[in-house]
């Protein structure tokens, strides 16, 4: 199958396999894996920062951020395409009694900082308490510019509020920007990353911030279920997520932008290629074709999309140039035979 739906749906390489077979690894909960000691110590150090937090999920490592930032009561102001806020079960208001105070995302994907500063809170007991500011980066495929994340954080300590980024993509973000992780990470006072999407590590995310935070963030992981034991086999194959699967991301770029440029020549689809800055490509479908007819003829060819008007087609590390031709010519074939 090739399957456009998703970075997360890397395989493991070979070589993340072997290390996970060998890992050292001893009880997590005790501090004892020697596995997610070291990539915990990697990732802080990757990011510029005192710690780092090895979880089951993004979705764990976003929610563990903002219970970390926040008391019950409090508040965080976000986009309204917030992964955190839109597509994480409403966690924070469920299990961290954190109200989300989300504003429209600017096209570039970044947060309009004087709209953000209409939503701050007075000191009032009407009032929820602001205390943070959520940015993601990747959206939408989309970078937020390095002049932006400097502009923010000022932002926030103008204000008193701490600043988080949901770096789920942040390595996209770095390899398209040719700049090191701590370019944008120092800008932030916490950061998750992905292993499991782009970089193909079978699961994990990381956490990462001061120790105040990482330790308040151990203890919630434990509260929510999320103390792993012998977690070291994964974190072995996270770990060669990070020294091994970083740089060919821009490969993943190159592909998608290969893709954008061959779809936007069909007259069928509407293409945005200003917004193709990473992997994802989005292309419209233009009426009458149905999206549920297109992802039907191609699974028939091996090709897996999710069924939308707009389209979202994810490049990653298992997909070649090669599958990326059969792709575009099935998408020619459709439209031919619906014609
Ligand atoms: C995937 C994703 C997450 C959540 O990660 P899971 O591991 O799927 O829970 C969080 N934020 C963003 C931006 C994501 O793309």
């Amino acid at each position: 199958m090739i399957d456009l739906r998703s970075d997360t749906v890397t395989q493991p390489t070979e070589a993340m396999r072997r290390a996970m077979a060998s890992a050292p690894v001893g009880d997590d909960v005790y501090g004892d894996d020697p596995s997610v000691n070291k990539l915990e110590e990697s990732a802080a150090e990757m990011a510029g920062f005192e710690a780092a937090l090895f979880t089951s999920s993004g979705t764990q490592a976003n929610l563990l951020a903002l219970m970390s930032h926040c008391q019950r009561g409090d508040e965080y102001l976000c986009g309204q395409q917030a992964h955190n806020y839109r597509y994480e079960g409403g966690g924070a208001a469920v299990l961290g009694s954190i109200q989300p105070q989300p504003v429209d995302n600017q096209p570039d994907g970044s947060l309009c900082l004087s709209q953000l500063a209409a939503q701050i809170k007075p000191d009032d007991c009407h009032f929820a308490q602001t205390r943070l500011i959520s940015l993601e980066n990747t959206i939408g495929g989309k970078v937020l510019p390095l002049d932006y994340l400097a502009d923010a954080q000022s932002f926030a300590f103008e204000h008193g509020l701490k600043i988080h980024l949901d770096g789920a993509r942040v390595f996209n973000a770095a390899v398209k920007q040719q700049v090191p992780l701590t370019r944008i990470s120092q800008h932030f006072d916490s950061m998750t990353i992905c292993l499991s999407k782009g970089l193909a590590a079978p699961v994990g995310s990381l956490l990462i911030g001061d120790e105040a935070l990482i330790t308040r963030a151990r203890r919630l992981r434990k509260m929510l279920g999320g103390g792993m034991r012998q977690a070291g086999i994964l974190a072995a194959a996270g770990q060669l997520a990070l020294e091994q699967q970083v740089e060919r991301l821009s490969i993943d770029h190159d592909n998608a932008n290969y893709l954008a440029r061959e779809l936007a020549q069909l007259d069928e689809l509407d293409v945005d290629r200003s917004a193709v800055q990473t992997n994802m490509v989005f292309a419209t479908l233009n009426q009458p074709h149905n999206p549920n007819a297109l992802q039907q003829h191609l699974e028939q060819q091996g090709i897996r999309i999710s069924a939308a008007n707009t389209l979202r087609l994810v490049t990653h590390k298992d997909i070649e140039r090669s599958d990326l031709d059969k792709v575009i010519d099935q998408i020619k074939a459709f439209f031919a035979s619906n014609s």
